[in-house]
């Protein structure tokens, strides 16, 4: 074992003693928020405090994702689908979930590959009435219609036409602005490669709404792990201009509340061009194919030629 003399410990001592000092006054007069971890207390408050409020403020607390903000979508997860490795595979496969007991469309994921996309154009779908569904037409929706049978995974990706797993309520600004972008990418990529992507759309349902509040679409491409194709985001059903009850599918247009005040509901027989209330009991007798329910103005419907009924005198 190592001897020191008393002199050399003397001197060890002292060395310890002004190296303890020289610490302390370093973490005294080092400015208060340069303590830890190189961030200042500045720092800390907005990654730990502000910051997350902030996130939760743009939280839809009913969804969990973003509110919306005129955007078609959200990215989500920093666009990283939450696949698990193992679930990547070469080869092609589609899944759809059974109806819940409300009716409702569940997460539909397919490993799209050339062998499974369609060879046959698109046929009908418009014998599946997915849940809340209704037929509301205006006239600031591109097509009029607001709603549309929306395929969770397109058609043009796994060819599944009258599926009612694969169908939902959606708007016509979901379908085509948010959605088709996304499978339209997907398409082209598999043409072009021969690869498959890993695509899982889920629809969003709050409690026990009937139409989705929005879509999470997942895709990955498989044989070059995410190179060609890799998003995550959440997809809003919502049409600028009209407000939608999402419990029940109703509609009106924005600003104008269903039930008091707001744009008269008819219901149209499109067949003899004329206009009813609602509890009509004519309307019981309208066939499926010429009953269409209509929210807005009388005046714009005289003006297409249509009459009033003589019963309900709308
Ligand atoms: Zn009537």
């Amino acid at each position: 074992m190592l001897r020191l003399s008393s002199k050399t410990r003397q001197i060890l001592l002292g060395i310890l003693i002004i190296l303890g000092i020289v610490l302390i006054l370093t973490i005294l007069f080092m400015p208060e928020d340069r303590i830890e971890n190189g961030q200042t207390e500045t720092e800390k408050n907005l990654n730990s405090g502000e910051s997350v409020e902030l996130e939760t403020e743009n939280l839809d607390k009913d969804t969990g994702y973003p509110k919306y903000s005129g955007q078609p979508y959200a990215v989500i997860h920093d666009n990283i689908p939450y696949f698990e490795d193992k679930e990547l595979k070469a080869e092609s496969f589609e899944s759809y979930s059974e109806l819940d007991e409300l009716g409702r469309c569940g997460v539909a994921v397919a490993n799209v590959g050339q062998d499974i996309m369609p060879t046959q154009d698109r046929g009908s779908i418009g014998s599946v009435k997915p849940s809340g569904w209704q037929t509301a037409k205006y006239d600031c929706v591109d097509g009029k219609y607001l709603y549309n049978r929306c395929h969770l995974i397109g058609f043009q990706l796994t060819g599944e036409n009258a599926n009612k797993g694969n169908l939902i309520t959606g708007t016509r600004s979901m379908n085509v602005d948010g959605m088709l972008p996304f499978e339209n990418m997907i398409a082209d990529y598999v043409k072009e490669t021969g690869n498959h992507v890993l695509y899982r759309v889920t629809p969003v349902f709050v409690g026990e709404n009937l139409v989705a509040n929005g879509v999470l679409m997942e895709a990955k491409s498989v044989e070059d792990n995410g190179e060609g194709i890799l998003f995550c985001v959440y997809v809003y059903n919502v049409q600028e201009g009209i407000e939608i009850d999402y419990a029940t599918g109703n509609s009106w247009l924005a600003g104008q509340s269903d039930k008091q005040n707001g744009p008269e509901k008819y219901i149209l027989n499109t067949n003899n061009k004329k206009i009813h209330k609602p509890d009509c009991h004519h309307v019981e007798e309208i066939k499926e194919e010429n009953r269409e329910e209509y929210i807005g103005s009388k005046e714009d419907l005289l003006g297409q030629g249509y009459v009033t009924c003589g019963n309900c005198k709308p």
